[in-house]
């Protein structure tokens, strides 16, 4: 379990993970005893999530937390405000400039939160994940518990197959799997595409 260093100075979590592997928990978590240690927060999210709710920060099992949809992470320099804390839902999902900016509020002594898919559903890494990874100060890897055998999941499958990466979750289009159900599943999935060729 995390715990938060008791420092005053700028630095970036990352919280990363399959789909349903409680990120968003985490991260409302975090946000929530950072609220009750009265620190200001701000939170935000890509305006492409949109499938619960315009703007609340939404995790599986309906906690919410209220979040502002940005279309560039530029915008959140001048959406800050006096917060201490910023926090950052589906950042797999944010342009590569995403990085620069939480170093740069990082800097400015702001702690900065991040949750995020770090492999999509492809099994490689996502977007602005790897090097927010590289450059946090402490990344925490969630696990999900796989759909198929019960066994720890790392993975996000996806049940029917095309090319849109950017493709928002439900319960009956992704599964969270371990390595070989992974394996296994994708491998069923290139014996298909070459049966329907
Ligand atoms: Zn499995």
């Amino acid at each position: 379990m995390f715990v938060e260093p008791e420092v005053e100075k700028g630095w970036i979590e990352v919280i990363c993970g399959s789909m349903f592997s409680g990120k968003t928990e985490e991260l409302i978590r975090r946000l929530r005893r950072s609220k009750l240690a009265h620190q200001k927060v701000r939170t935000f999210k890509p305006a492409i999530d949109v499938r619960y709710d315009e703007s609340n920060v939404v995790s599986h099992n309906a906690n919410s937390w209220e979040s502002i949809p940005i279309k560039h992470s530029s915008e959140i320099l001048n959406l800050i405000g006096d917060a201490d804390v910023v926090g950052i839902d589906e950042a797999q999902f944010f342009d590569m400039e995403l990085p620069s900016i939480c170093n740069q509020l990082a800097e400015r002594k702001l702690r900065v939160i991040l949750a995020g898919l770090d492999m999509d559903f492809k099994g490689n890494p996502f977007g602005p994940m790897p090097a927010l990874m590289a450059m946090a100060e402490y990344v925490t890897k969630v696990h999900a518990i796989c759909m198929k055998c019960g066994n720890v999941a790392s993975y996000t499958f996806k049940r029917i197959r095309n090319d849109q990466t950017v493709e928002l979750g439900e319960r009956d289009l992704y599964e969270a799997r371990c390595r070989s159900c992974f394996n296994e599943g994708m491998a069923m999935a290139r014996e298909q595409i070459s049966m329907d060729l």
